[in-house]
């Protein structure tokens, strides 16, 4: 039983500097850009050499089940998993997301693992860390203030102010720059306009950064981002205000990997954050690569279940970057899956077999689903201390039933020692099988088809019924020539279905498309089931009324 909180287990971890983290996975002194004695960035130099030299190690995908608000533990388990695969003597890193403040002092508190599962320095990695997100916030908000300049100015791009589709960007969840007024004031103050702030990991810059894999493509994508349409329906792009060089500059280092540890001194590559919705919700292409071409395990995660974050990471990032996932780790607890089971979120607890046994439909359909990529997969029960032995046995047969390997993992509590049966489960999984990836779609087909394919193949709809102004939309960007993109599905969830109420394995049902947008940067087009909230509030007592800090730096409450 664990009585310590994540932060004081945090605070006694026995840190190396991060140029003997370094030398671990083969990085040199010089190849550091040193953010203080245990984080820092990695060079360009070493990321070109890196990428050329050495060869690719195994790919592991962490994906989960539905989340329920019971929690699963993603980042604990992928922090665990790389641990674990080093105990066992193989060498192991993990990439990860940067934690984003809005959750942090929102409901969810710190995002860096849990337990004996944690990065560290983990308040730093919590908080500013290397000033990446500020550097986004900066970058996306030059945008922004380029656009009411060039209006100001004499709206030469014939800008229709009521067509603007960029945002403001904050990375806090503040409710009360949801919607807003720009430019009031006198005639020097600008046309005043309704804006709107976006929580900074839901903007384009975000997802183009976990997409870039050179400075060059950074530019060459922002340049193609769509900020507004003219009074003549055109598409205005940054390349069209002249800007993206600017845009670029001030991501410079933003687009580098960070370098950390994990507590048992694991290297651990944290890098970008886009949100799991709007956008593909999985970290850089540049940290993958370097954790697959300096380990021979690299365990990274992608966000929310399966059915959304690992079919982006599959579907998207695996196809910018000629990734190949060799296995995925799907994450379940049981207390989420007795809630897939019918049972209360209060009532979790108690033994409960037969709800149990329901809701492992959810899960079993998550396993099936990752086959049909083509790739292994291994189930990961997160334990709890509320599991019960006669609820373990009573997985692990469901699992046997459905011919697919079942790992207790225990990392939360023992650290790596406690998925070192994951790791070697996954050694010999991916020496036996063979991974034969391969996309759930066509990037030819059509924007409705590859909606359907989704639809039907993954969430097991019936079909995917498009508003008037969805159709119009895929209309307009079929002229654009903009529909031979992959698709990026803004869904609940909760839910294989749109309606975040509907948990377990339902059929029987229709999605419902509210409208379609190109993020034309980032190269997906993102299909909206319902109205995504890009800048969340706060709840009635925000994790932030936990938190302190006393004269000597120390801190409390960031979980
Ligand atoms: P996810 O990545 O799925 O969002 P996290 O790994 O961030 O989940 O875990 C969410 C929270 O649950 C964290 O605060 C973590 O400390 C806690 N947690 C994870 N696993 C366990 C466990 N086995 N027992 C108790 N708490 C856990």
């Amino acid at each position: 039983m664990i009585f310590k909180t994540d932060i004081q287990i945090a605070d006694e971890a026995k840190m190396l500097p991060i140029e003997e983290v370094a030398a671990i996975v083969g990085i040199s002194n010089s190849d550091l850009e040193y953010y203080g004695k245990y984080k820092a960035k990695i060079s360009w130099d070493a990321i070109k050499r890196i990428e050329e030299k050495n060869k690719d190690g195994k790919l592991v995908l962490v994906s989960a089940i539905s989340p329920t608000p019971a929690g699963e533990g993603k980042s604990t388990v992928s922090i665990g998993l790389a641990q674990g695969f080093n105990r066992i003597g193989k060498k192991s890193a993990v990439a990860l997301r940067e934690p984003s403040l809005g959750p942090v002092f929102g409901v969810k508190g710190g995002a860096a693992g849990g337990g004996y599962s944690q990065v560290v320095p983990m308040e730093d990695i919590n908080l500013h860390f290397t000033g990446d997100f500020h550097a986004i916030t900066s970058a996306n908000n030059l945008i922004s203030a380029c656009i009411d300049n060039h209006i100001h100015q004499g709206n030469e791009l014939k800008i229709d102010i009521r067509q603007i589709i960029w945002k403001r960007v904050i990375d806090m969840n503040d409710r009360a720059l949801r919607n807003v007024v720009v430019s009031l004031g006198k005639k020097a103050d600008g046309f005043p306009r309704e804006d709107h702030f976006m929580i900074t990991v839901a903007s384009e810059i975000m997802a183009v950064l976990c997409l870039s894999e050179s400075l060059i493509d950074l530019k060459e994508r922002i340049g193609k981002m769509i900020v507004a349409y003219s009074l003549d329906g055109d598409a205005v792009k940054v390349s069209d205000l002249g800007i993206e060089g600017a845009v670029a500059m001030l991501l410079k280092d933003a687009l580098k990997p960070n370098l950390v540890q994990t507590l048992e001194n694991t290297p651990a590559f944290i890098h970008g954050g886009p949100f799991a919705n709007i956008a593909h919700g999985c970290n850089s292409i540049l940290a993958t690569k370097l954790a697959l071409k300096t380990s021979e395990y690299a365990v990274t995660e992608a966000g929310f279940g399966a059915d959304l974050g690992a079919e982006k990471f599959m579907d998207i990032k695996c196809r910018v970057a000629g990734l190949k996932p060799d296995a995925i780790v799907i994450v379940a607890t049981i207390k989420a899956l007795k809630m897939h089971g019918g049972v209360d979120k209060k009532n979790l607890k108690p033994e409960n077999v037969e709800a149990l046994e329901k809701g492992f439909e959810n899960l079993k359909r998550h396993v099936e689903n990752v086959k049909k990529f083509g790739v292994p997969a291994i189930i990961a029960i997160n334990r709890f201390e509320s599991d019960t032995e006669k609820e373990i046995t009573k997985l692990k047969e469901l699992c046997e039933q459905l011919n697919v390997r079942i790992s207790l993992c225990e990392c939360f509590a023992k650290g790596g020692e406690g998925a070192e049966d994951l790791a070697s489960q996954i050694v010999e999984l991916t020496e036996r099988e063979k991974s034969n990836f391969k996309y759930i779609y066509d990037i030819n087909d059509s924007i409705t088809e590859k909606v359907n394919t989704i639809v039907r193949e993954l969430y097991r709809g019936r079909q995917a019924n498009f508003t008037k102004a969805a159709q119009n939309q895929i209309k307009k960007l079929e002229s654009l020539g903009l529909d031979k993109l992959p698709i990026c599905i803004a869904k609940t969830q909760f839910s294989f279905t749109d309606d975040q109420k509907i948990m377990g394995a339902p059929t029987d049902f229709d999605i419902e498309v509210q409208d379609i947008r190109v993020s034309a940067g980032a190269g997906f087009i993102v299909v909206q089931t319902s109205n995504i909230m890009v800048m969340p509030g706060l709840p009635k007592t925000p994790a932030a009324n936990k938190m302190d800090i006393d004269n000597n730096g120390i801190i409390t409450g960031l979980f």
